[in-house]
């Protein structure tokens, strides 16, 4: 089914073309219509997907019909769990609105930077993606009202409760007016997801895509058993040997992360480290150098394995391994997005061993693990 047969607008249908999206995704194939039509969505799908172009199109198109928002009264609410998804869906909407003859105006608000600039931007607002707790902040000060909402977006609402927003998140509701559509995704299907799935929705309609799952079959997964100690050589040598011009690494702590960059920097591979303990502005700077081809390396933790959108990544390194099989699916699910193919190389440890026998049996997988005890890494 093309783009065209889905009840878009031609403005939006010439936004998708520019964007080179050939035919809709599953997702959005179903959601799309749906939304057109005022139905609100559960949509169990994770980052991949396509998810988000999933709901930004047919808001932007409803918004063509409306007048521009009143003062600090925004029209669409998307609530999202992160700073850098916040950041990431806005661009999206402010991507697909350029060639709109109506430009609807969308901000992102988040915490840890400071909340004043956030204010004066307020103003005029028709689509606000927002962190419950900064939206929270500004509904405070009398910065924003959610009264006038028309749509309501949850984004990866699972992630928002495994962070702690669950009583942020009821406040908000409770801020809401009754007569909205209301639009709810998350990657799993939890019983807390269903409860309020059932105090948010009315009627809605249930797309289950497990996009994530299937995408593993576009990456090529490898591991190397290597000890502890030979770790920071043999990441050296891979991405010197193989040539790597992107690289995303993930390590399991704040301070692995630095130390990794460290090592990494003083071998001259261009690397920076992305983390709970940097600074926003550090977070964003290296998220987008790193995005937009500046940077080589970078090295996370967890955080930035869901929801952060990077297109064609052709490398995911695993240097140390997640705690669950779920975290290592997102994690290289980083790579072989939107039908590109990609790599995931896992160094495995004597100690890791145990934990990727049970990532592999959850995958049903097999993957292939080469030993490095002859390989020579002089030099690297
Ligand atoms: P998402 O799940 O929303 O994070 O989207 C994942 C990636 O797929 C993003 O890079 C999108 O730009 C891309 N994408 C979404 N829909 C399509 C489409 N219909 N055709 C090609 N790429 C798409």
């Amino acid at each position: 089914m093309p783009f065209s047969a889905l009840g878009l607008s031609t403005d939006i249908l010439k936004s998708v073309t520019a964007q080179g999206y050939a035919k809709p995704y599953p997702i959005q194939a179903l959601a799309i219509p749906a939304i057109l039509e005022g139905k609100d969505i559960f949509g169990i799908a994770e980052t991949g997907s396509g998810k988000t172009a999933s709901f930004v199109l047919p808001i932007l198109q409803i918004l063509q019909k409306s007048k521009g928002s009143k003062n600090r009264s925004v029209k669409v609410l998307v609530l999202v769990p992160t700073r850098e998804l916040a950041m990431q869906v806005a661009d999206v909407f402010k991507t697909f609105s350029l060639a709109l003859p109506n430009k609807p105006k969308t901000l992102a608000v988040y915490g840890g930077v400071s909340i004043n600039p956030q204010m004066m931007q307020l103003q005029n607002t028709d689509i606000l993606v927002a962190t419950p707790g900064r939206l929270l902040d500004l509904i405070s000060s009398k910065a924003v009202q959610l009264s006038s909402v028309e749509i309501l977006v949850m984004d990866e609402a699972d992630k928002m409760l495994n962070l702690g927003f669950r009583e942020e998140m009821n406040q908000l509701f409770a801020l809401l007016p009754p007569q909205r559509q209301s639009l709810l995704f998350s990657a799993t299907l939890k019983d807390e997801i269903v409860n309020i799935k059932e105090g948010l929705l009315k009627n809605p309609i249930t797309i289950e895509i497990q996009k994530e799952t299937q995408n593993i079959e576009l990456i090529t997964q490898v591991a190397y058993r290597v000890s502890d100690e030979r770790k920071g050589v043999m990441l050296r040598y891979l991405i010197k040997n193989r040539k790597m011009k992107q690289v995303l690494i993930f390590v399991s702590s704040t301070h692995r992360a630095d130390h990794v960059v460290v090592k990494l920097l003083k071998n001259g591979i261009h690397a920076a480290a992305m983390h709970s303990k940097k600074s926003q502005g550090a977070r964003t700077d290296a998220l987008r150098n790193f995005k937009e081809g500046r940077l080589r390396v970078l090295v996370a933790t967890d955080l930035a394995s869901r929801g952060i959108d990077i297109q064609f990544l052709p490398y995911v390194i695993n240097y140390e391994m997640p705690r669950s099989p779920t975290d290592y699916i997102h994690r290289i699910g980083r790579t072989g997005r939107a039908e590109s193919a990609g790599e995931a190389i896992s160094l495995i440890s004597p100690e890791d061993e145990h934990q990727f026998k049970i990532i592999q049996k959850k995958m049903r997988k097999q993957v292939n693990t080469i030993e490095t005890d002859t390989l020579d890494l002089m030099g690297y």
